[in-house]
């Protein structure tokens, strides 16, 4: 566009009424979804009209927000851990220009309360009460998976829509669920259970990389896939693995079997996600609207 039309609109524009707005490239937009958040839940944020070569800073609530180019904006997926307090959550946005004060939006995003399921559970005491060197070596295995959801790929290796990791209509269960096992209670569950029988396939939910592979107390035989900008699937319980460690997977692919390794009662698929830190519902995931 050249200058000069611009300002003789504007001049005309000021003979007739007050001076117009300024053009939306230089008044950048942030827009949340989904508008209503839950404990569990994915948000994602696109920000539009930001100018060329600039870059984008952000956070909700201690959450860094990690920014890839969408829909001619940029956009921002965050998760909002399971035991997320309600309330507002202030989010903070900076566009950061060489040669120019960083420019700053910010807002709160109301997160409402999410009541959970208790579920109460018989399991054999010699998968509840741990022995010393069992105790240990579970919770080193935890550390070790927290660890992992705190290394963030800058590169982001998922596309598009999400799928089921195993084949059926029925929804996982489960998310969030309060346990008491032997009636005692325990740390939430963090992930979805899919009901299946050993032996049936176990596929990627989106691209990604293979980024640990292990056979936990815990989870027994399981896959941990690492989507980018802090997104991590995990498949617990599994029979088989037909992936290796560090290996590019595709949407769809198989990477495993169900099984009932670990600490499982039966054949099933436990399905886990992970936002960085923040223990999100895999189902959340599986219904980010981001399509590209
Ligand atoms: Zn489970």
């Amino acid at each position: 566009m050249t200058r000069t039309p611009l300002v003789v609109a504007v001049a005309l524009a000021l003979l007739l009424i007050p001076p117009p707005a300024p053009q939306a490239a230089d008044r950048p937009s942030v827009a949340w979804h989904p508008g209503k958040l839950r404990p569990g839940d994915v948000a994602w944020v696109l920000v539009q009209g930001v100018p060329d070569g600039a870059s984008l800073e952000g956070s909700l609530g201690a959450r860094s927000l990690l920014f890839f180019p969408y829909a001619s904006g940029h956009a921002a997926v965050v998760g909002i851990d399971l035991e997320t307090k309600p309330g507002p959550h202030a989010w903070h946005v900076a566009i950061v220009e060489a040669g120019r004060e960083p420019r700053r939006l910010s807002g709160k995003l109301t997160v409402a309360r999410r009541d959970f399921a208790v579920q109460r559970l018989t399991l054999p005491n010699n998968m509840v009460d741990l022995d010393p060197e069992t105790e240990r070596r579970a919770v080193s295995e935890g550390e070790r998976l927290r660890t992992l959801y705190r290394t963030i790929t800058p590169e982001r290796l998922w596309r598009g829509r999400w799928t089921r990791p195993v084949a059926g209509q029925e929804p996982g269960t489960g998310f969030g669920s309060r346990r008491i096992i032997n009636g005692q209670p325990r740390a939430p569950h963090t992930g979805i259970d899919f009901a299946a029988p050993r032996g049936m396939p176990v596929v990627a939910v989106n691209g990604g990389r293979v980024a640990l592979l292990g056979d936990y107390f815990f989870p027994g035989r399981f896959v941990a896939l690492d989507h980018g900008l802090g997104l991590y699937t995990l498949y617990f319980h599994l029979d088989t693995v037909s992936v290796t460690d560090g290996e590019r997977v595709e949407r769809g692919q198989a990477i495993g079997t169900v099984g009932s390794t670990g600490r499982a009662t039966g054949p099933h698929l436990h399905f886990g996600a992970q936002a960085g830190p923040a223990r999100i519902d895999p189902a959340a995931l599986l219904g980010l609207d981001v399509n590209d």
